[in-house]
Parts: C-alpha cells; sequence; structure tokens
C-alpha cells in the first residue's frame, strides 16, 4: 500500500453546516461523487431574472465529506506521510480556504479551545505527533530528537508564537539557505509537552503584544516538528501551515485603509504559494520563493526530498458559494498542470 505517494497531493474538505447555517435554512450546496469528484451547485440569474442552478464539478486527490474526521484524512492522507519524515522527506501540509471553512478545526483540532465543553477533537499536527513520539521509541531512531517551532505571519511580519510574539527576521546566508534568525526551537520529549507548547502559541496567536484581539483569520500560522539528531544535525522537518482567510484574496468590499493592505498581502503569499507548488509539481528548477515571505520561510520544505499535501476547506452552504468555487478555482489549479502533464506524458 502507498509505496509511491506523490508529490503534492490536493484534497477537499466539506465541513458540516453550524447551528446558524441550518437554523437559517442556508441550504447545503456540496456533495460528493465517490472519493474523487465535489459538486457545487450554484444558484444564478438569467437574463430576466428567473432563477437557474449551474452545477460545478471539480476532481481531486481526493474528497472528503461532511462526515469525515480529523483521524479519517489523517489514516488516509498523512500517516504514510509521516513514515516517510522518517526516511529523511520534509513533509509540508496546507489548510487553505476561507475564514470558518475549518482550517484550524483541521490542522489544530479543538482541543485548544478553552472551557469548551465538547468532545476534544485532535487536528493532523496532533495525530502525526502520536506517530512521531511512537517512532522515536524504535530502537532505530533513538539518537533522533523533536523540535517545535510555532510562528506566524501577520502584514508580512514573522512573529515568534513562542516568545512573547518577538518580531524575527528571515535571512538569506551566503548558501542561500533561508534562516529565521533567533526563531525559538522546543525540544520536546512527549505529547504532553508538546500540546503545552501550542498551547502557549495559541494563546498568544489571537491577542497582541498589546492585549488587543488580532483577527487570527488574517495570519499564516507555521508549526513546524523538526527532527534532528542528537547531534543537532537536521533530519527531516514536518510543517503544519493554518493560512490565512482566503476570502481576502476577492474581497473589495473592505474601506479600511489597514484592512486593505492586509488583504493585498494575504492575496500576494497565496497566489506566491500557488506558483511554487505548481513549479514544484513540474520540477521547475525555478521556484518563485520570493514572491512573499511565506514562501520564502517555507523555501527548504520545498527543495529535495519532500512531499506535500494542500487541504482545500470549504463551507458546506448557499452563502459562502462564491468563496467556495474560489477555493475550489484555486485548488484546481495547483493540481492542474500536473494533469496535463500526465497527458503529455502519455502521449
Ligand atoms: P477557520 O480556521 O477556517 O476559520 P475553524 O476551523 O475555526 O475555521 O472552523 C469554524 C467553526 O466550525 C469552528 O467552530 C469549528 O469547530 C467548526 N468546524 C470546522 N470544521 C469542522 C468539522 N469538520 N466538524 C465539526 N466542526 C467543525
Ligand atoms: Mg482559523
Amino acid at each position: 500500500m502507498n509505496s509511491k505517494i506523490s508529490k503534492i497531493r490536493v484534497i477537499v474538505r466539506k465541513r458540516p453546516a453550524n447551528r446558524r447555517e441550518s437554523s437559517q435554512n442556508d441550504i447545503d450546496i456540496i456533495t460528493t461523487e465517490g472519493n474523487n469528484t465535489i459538486i457545487v451547485k450554484e444558484l444564478k440569474n438569467k437574463l430576466d431574472l428567473t432563477k437557474y442552478i449551474e452545477e460545478h464539478r471539480f476532481k481531486f486527490d481526493r474528497v472528503y465529506g461532511d462526515k469525515s474526521s480529523n483521524k479519517q484524512i489523517y489514516e488516509e492522507m498523512l500517516k504514510s506521510m509521516i513514515d516517510s519524515a522518517f526516511r529523511k522527506t520534509k513533509i509540508t501540509c496546507f489548510a487553505y480556504g476561507q475564514t470558518g471553512s475549518g482550517k484550524t478545526y483541521t490542522m489544530l483540532g479543538n482541543n485548544h479551545i478553552k472551557n469548551d465543553k465538547s468532545t476534544k477533537i485532535p487536528g493532523l499536527y496532533l495525530l502525526s505527533c502520536i506517530d512521531i513520539f511512537n517512532n522515536l521509541q524504535k530502537k532505530e531512531y533513538s539518537d533522533l530528537e523533536i523540535w517545535v517551532s510555532f510562528y506566524e505571519i501577520y502584514c508580512n511580519k514573522l512573529f515568534d508564537l513562542l516568545n512573547n510574539k518577538n518580531i524575527l527576521q528571515a535571512r538569506e546566508d551566503g548558501k542561500g539557505n533561508i534562516c529565521i534568525a533567533g526563531l525559538v526551537e522546543k525540544n520536546t520529549k512527549n505529547i504532553q509537552e508538546l500540546l503545552d507548547i501550542v498551547d502557549y502559541g495559541l494563546s498568544l496567536r489571537t491577542v497582541g503584544i498589546t492585549g488587543a484581539n488580532l483577527d487570527s483569520s488574517r495570519s499564516h500560522a507555521i508549526l513546524q516538528i523538526a527532527i534532528k539528531t542528537n547531534y543537532g544535525e537536521n533530519f527531516s522537518k514536518i510543517s503544519f501551515i493554518d493560512l490565512a482567510g482566503s476570502e481576502r484574496a476577492v474581497d473589495t468590499i473592505d474601506t479600511n485603509k489597514k484592512t486593505k493592505i492586509d488583504g493585498a498581502e494575504i492575496n500576494k503569499s497565496l497566489l506566491a504559494l500557488k506558483e511554487c507548488i505548481r513549479a514544484l509539481d513540474m520540477e521547475k528548477r525555478h521556484k518563485p520563493f520570493r514572491g512573499s515571505k511565506l514562501t520564502l520561510v517555507l523555501r527548504d520544505s520545498f527543495i529535495g526530498n519532500c512531499l506535500t499535501l494542500m487541504i482545500a476547506n470549504i463551507s458546506p452552504c448557499l452563502s459562502c458559494s462564491e468563496h467556495t468555487l474560489n477555493t475550489l478555482r484555486y485548488a484546481d489549479r495547483v493540481k492542474e498542470l500536473r494533469k496535463s502533464k500526465q497527458n503529455e506524458n502519455n502521449n
């Protein structure tokens, strides 16, 4: 099983309708067909204003309906990638989608939400780390250690979530390696330590240094689990990236100037990310990392042996149909060129 995983896989996850959507009869417009197809029913107006439904179909490496769980996605898509990390492959997992579509739920779960009485659901990062720590018990890996870093990119600046939101600089050394000067990396011996570290980072994520609430949907959160030898040599790295809400990529209604600038930065970084993944997919020598801070800091995760999983998160309802279609089109573009390349190879 899974003898060879393709370098880039793009999957879609639909979240269940929430209480508000159900109570407002915001109808569900998303259905899945088999394991690969997702169908969006868009409500449109004819010139004479009569309504009709346009059906959009998209194919992805895998699609997950609203009954899917983080555990299922982990087992089917990520577990084998984590095994590859122990063969020195760098792993990067992105959650893309509009605010409220389930990115944080997928990546980080809900076990960090204080006072939340519902069942604690671990996110993909925690499920991965359970397997990582299990692997470390094996004799062959006894010389490996786990180092965690957690930072966010907000308004094109890097903030260390493990060090009081200290502002960090990404620098390129003479060899073209990017290093984030001063980024705190914490050596972690077990799951509880890891949970505590991520909890601390998340508590900083939503509250700025001044105590003002920042909108976490405007930042990219990057949780990196570095596997190193006990001599401090890099062995491999697993990155979980909870991307900023993609809705600003199309939103022009915002009139507030600051908000507009944030939106432009987010837009730029998400487009740069897409270009980098496409370049990776086409095995192009040149990858446009410099297009944004996000792609710059992820540069080493895209070079050499690496595997990428992009999870496009979507909301189920009619009121979100425009954002949902935008998300699916973005995700489709990441995949698109690979399809045409396969056709070339087949011809
Ligand atoms: P985002 O990070 O994309 O803004 P969240 O992950 O915060 O979105 O999700 C928005 C809300 O929907 C949260 O209350 C979250 O718990 C809930 N939610 C998201 N995905 C799921 C899911 N698959 N199952 C159950 N609840 C979910
Ligand atoms: Mg979120």
